[in-house]
């Protein structure tokens, strides 16, 4: 039988204080609050999320606000997928409590004029060379998210394993009473990591970025094996370019938790293997393990 969905409408705030007495209602019942952040566009990766939170928390909260400050005035800022009808069912039916959706005039309201920057170190390489406006629009937004639901956990993906350990870093740094939580990539059948993105991959597009999770089990098996890591950065974008990928931002092996460059010589435990690259207009990004 089809698994059926939710008949309980996803309660929806939109304002920061409806967000907060809802919150606190919560907190005065001794409730534990998870917080998943989310631009929307959800997929069973996201949902994932949302179901750890709900082993970790006795209430979830989801939120979904496409945040203008992440994206570069050439990127996909207008035509990211939108749809919260769809999503709100679908954070229903996994067990979340409410949506937080706000409006870019909630968040940044008239005069806003505060950032918050990783400086250095974790938000230095990879996405921070690629795209340098990123992470101080993530962590500007992420920090107010914090503040706003003041959640005892929130979960964010190692999908985006780079903006995890700058969230980390970022809520260390600034006090912020709240664990971080990473989360397992959720994978299509043949590897391709789930991503909102996606959805932009033409068919022949999507066929052939099945090469990137397969240049990474290769990357990964490579490296186990005691190969070299520039000889393994090599494999992977050599392959990824005889695969259809055109511009290759980045392969690179480094180390998982302070993101440096390795030495040569076999690699040590907890490497990573990042990667970001480009299918027709689509970027995909990913990392895995060693
Ligand atoms: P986004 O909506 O892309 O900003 O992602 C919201 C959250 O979902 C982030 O913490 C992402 O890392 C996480 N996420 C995105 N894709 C996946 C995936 N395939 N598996 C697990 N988490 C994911």
């Amino acid at each position: 039988m089809p698994r059926a969905m939710s008949i309980r409408p996803l309660p929806v705030v939109r304002t920061v204080a409806e967000l907060r007495a809802i919150v606190a209602g919560w907190r005065a019942a001794g409730e534990r609050v998870a917080l998943v952040p989310t631009m929307g566009a959800l997929h069973a990766g996201h949902l994932s999320l949302v179901d750890l939170a709900g082993r970790l928390a006795d209430r979830t909260v989801a939120s979904i606000f496409v945040n203008p400050a992440q994206f570069a005035p050439h990127e996909d800022f207008d035509a990211y997928p939108r749809g919260e009808d769809r999503d709100a069912a679908l954070l229903a039916d996994a067990g979340c409590d409410l949506l937080f959706a706000p409006s870019a005039r909630e968040m940044y309201p008239a005069g806003f004029a505060t950032a918050v920057s990783v400086a250095t170190g974790v938000s230095e390489p990879l996405e921070g060379v690629s795209r340098p406006h990123f992470f101080g629009g993530v962590a500007t937004v992420v920090a107010k998210l914090l503040i706003q639901a003041g959640p005892d956990v929130a979960i964010f993906g190692e999908k985006d394993y780079q903006q995890l350990l700058v969230i980390r870093r970022m809520a260390r740094d600034l006090d912020l009473p709240v664990e971080i939580i990473g989360a397992p990539t959720t994978r299509e059948a043949d590897g391709l990591a789930m991503s909102s993105r996606n959805a932009y991959l033409t068919p022949e597009e999507r066929a052939a970025a099945r090469a990137l999770p397969a240049a990474m089990r290769y990357a990964v098996a490579a490296l186990r094996d005691g190969g070299e890591a520039v000889d393994v950065e090599g494999a992977v974008m050599a392959s990824l370019t005889g695969a259809g990928f055109g511009r290759i931002d980045y392969v690179e092996i480094r180390d998982g938790e302070t993101l440096e460059r390795l030495g040569p010589g076999p690699v040590s435990p907890g490497a990573r293997v990042f990667v970001a690259a480009w299918m027709g207009k689509t970027r995909l990004i990913d990392n895995w393990a060693v």
